[in-house]
Order: C-alpha cells, then structure tokens, then sequence
C-alpha cells in the first residue's frame, strides 16, 4: 500500500453545511472515525482539494460561495456563504466549483495520474467559468487534446457559459439540470463544494462503501438503493462529510482494490466484508462492469477513439489538415482502399460532434460554436 504520510492533517473540504444549524452531525461512526483518521494520515494529495492554483482575476468565480448563485434554476439574489457559517476560503479549504467540476469531468473514463497535468494547465488556460465560456471553441479542444472523450471539452464550455448567463447552481437539482452533468457529478459537486450531505455514487464509492457498509464483496449497481440510505447514515453523523467520501474514494484506490488488501486496511476490524474475504470463500468475479462497447473499426490496434484524438491533435496542429493526406499520419497501417471510407465515418463525427469543421476537404478546429 503506497504511503503517503504528511506531517499535518489533510483536510481539504469544507466542512458541513449546517443551513443555518439545521443540519448538524448527530453520531460519529468507528467507520467514519477510523476512514478519516486513516484519510489524514495517508489521503491522496490532489491538486483539485489544496486549492493552490486558482486566480481571483475572474469576476464570476466563486471561491467562496459565489457572486451568483441560483435557486432552483432561477437567478437569484447574490449570496454570501458567511451568512450560513465560515465561508470556504476563510475556512482555508478548496469549495471551487469551478475547479470541482473541472476535475469530475476529467477523471470520468480517465485515470488520477493522467488527469493531473491536464488539470493544472486547464487551470492556467481557462481560470474561471468567464475565462472558459468566452474562449473560442478550437482553444478548448486543444487544451483538452490528449486527455480523449473530447467532447467533455465543449460540454464543460457549455456549462460554463450557462453558468456565467443563469448563475452558480445552488442545488444538486440545480447542477442536474445543466446538460451534460448526470447524478453523479451534480452529487459530487454539490459535496465537495458546499459540504451539503449529497451521496455521489461511482464503480470507487460502490466498491468501497458496499463492502463497509453492506457487507457485500462486489456491490452491484442494482443494489444502490441499499447503499444510498446507508451512506447517507454515514453523512449524517459526520462532520467533514466531503473528506469522508474522499477517504472512500482513497480507501478504494490504494486499499479497497477490485481484490482487497483486507490484511493491512485501515477498516479491517470495522468492516463486515474483510471475514467473507478472510476466509477465502469469496471468489473474485471476472469482470464486475459490463465489457466497454468501443467502436473499434477491423484489424485496427486501438479503438476509434485514439484516432479521433489524432485527428484532432493534427488539426489543431495545422489548421486546414487535407483529409486527403491523414490517413497514414493517423495509422502507420492505413491502406486507403480499405480504410478511406473508416477515416470519412470517424471524420463526419467529429464534425457533427461540433469538435471539427471540414471545408471541401479541408480540417480545421471550430472557431465558433
Ligand atoms: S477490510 Fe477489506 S473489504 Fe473491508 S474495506 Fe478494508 S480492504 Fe475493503
């Protein structure tokens, strides 16, 4: 298990949201006792919870709760967090939503490590909800080229041009309503923005708070109505509710793996899955998610999506690539008369996908949208 001990306690989110004292911890669980104990002393470092890259100079960014904030989709008066209890940055804690929503967009189909650089780059480009949603649509694309599923890139614009037009969604409801943002993310950046108890619930979180919390070896996703009401038991009696999923998240990652290191977990004496596992009477299914269901055109090494990246990564390059010439610069194995026709169908995507423009044969990045 990789050790990642600090000498301060980590702690990087806000702490709970008490709407004004309605809402306050009740009970602390030895699960939630024994994870965040175990999540100060060895947590993940990510740049998304230090907070440490952010720029004030954008004017609709909201560091601390926000110049704009809406309720229930409709602009409302501008808020100040202080009238519900420290704010975040006076708090000395990350509650950006911007850069939460950035991350969560980045790390969906995409490892931790290969997120990070992309990240803080995405960050020195585009700071702040205004910085993004004024940026021309090509810029976007390559900021975000090499990173894949490209067309996260132009949903993240569009949220952030809602954003600047209707406010900061002040509800998970709020955030759902955006399009491109499922319940998983409109949880997630509720959570971690505001320390509102919301149950974001992914392949990590099921996994980990499955096992914890229900017992179960591998939690599947038909059993998430059993494991939403019992994380937010495990909420309610938190007071760092957006560290303690995080500590999940970490649990997941570095402990709770697909086959388990139950004999140096943290949770071991806490969690009802470590005997089935002990005792080896629990078998490791093959596969536990469905097989991805990637177009891959025949004969071809990677599936489509690496040769939509290429493609996109020389039209950025070269403005006005000839379709006509891309075919080997994409595949060192193109043989025209069996693939010209596989490059066009992969092309005429990316163009209805709004990631690029084909003028007589001609490949450019959009300069507008
Ligand atoms: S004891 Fe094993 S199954 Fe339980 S949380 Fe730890 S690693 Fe996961």
């Amino acid at each position: 298990m990789p050790s990642l001990t600090r000498p301060t306690r980590l702690r990087t989110h806000p702490p709970a949201a008490t709407d004004g004292g309605a809402e306050r911890p009740v009970r602390v669980s030895p699960v939630s006792r024994l994870l965040l104990a175990w999540y100060d002393r060895e947590g993940r470092r990510l740049p998304w919870r230090s907070g440490t890259h952010h720029s004030p100079a954008d004017p609709t960014d909201t560091m601390s709760g926000g110049p704009l904030c809406r309720q229930g989709g409709r602009r409302a008066t501008p808020v100040s967090r202080t009238a519900k209890g420290p704010t975040a940055s006076e708090a000395g804690f990350v509650a950006d939503p911007y850069a939460i929503l950035v991350s969560e967009i980045m790390l969906q189909q995409t490892q931790v490590d290969r997120v990070i650089p992309f990240y803080r780059r995405w960050l020195e480009r585009f700071p702040g909800w205004t910085a993004l949603a004024e940026a021309p649509p090509a810029e976007v694309i390559r900021q975000w080229s090499g990173l894949g599923y490209n067309r996260r890139a132009l949903m993240l614009q569009g949220v952030a041009r809602a954003v600047v037009r209707d406010g900061v969604p002040a509800t998970e409801e709020g955030w759902r309503a955006l399009k491109g943002i499922g319940p998983y993310t409109a949880a997630a950046v509720t959570l971690f923005s505001t320390g509102r108890r919301t149950v974001p619930v992914d392949t990590n979180i099921r996994r980990a708070g499955g096992r914890l919390l229900l017992g179960e070896p591998f939690p599947l996703p038909a059993g998430d109505d059993r494991l939403r009401p019992a994380l937010q038991r495990l909420l309610a009696g938190a007071a760092r509710p957006a560290d303690l999923v995080q500590a999940l998240f970490d649990l997941a990652s570095l402990v709770c793996r697909k086959t388990p290191l139950c004999p140096g977990c943290p949770l071991r004496a806490a969690c009802p899955a470590e005997p089935r596992f002990r005792s080896g009477g629990v078998a490791v299914p093959r596969r536990s998610v469905p097989r991805s269901n990637e177009r891959r055109h025949a004969g071809k090494t990677h599936p489509d999506r690496i040769y939509r990246g290429r493609i996109l990564r020389l039209a950025g390059e070269e403005e006005g690539i000839a379709l006509r010439d891309l075919g080997p610069r994409i595949d060192p194995g193109f043989v025209p008369v069996r693939d010209n026709a596989w490059l066009k169908a992969m092309v005429d995507r990316l163009v209805d996908d709004g990631l690029l423009t084909n003028h007589r044969g001609r490949l450019s990045l959009p300069r507008t949208s």
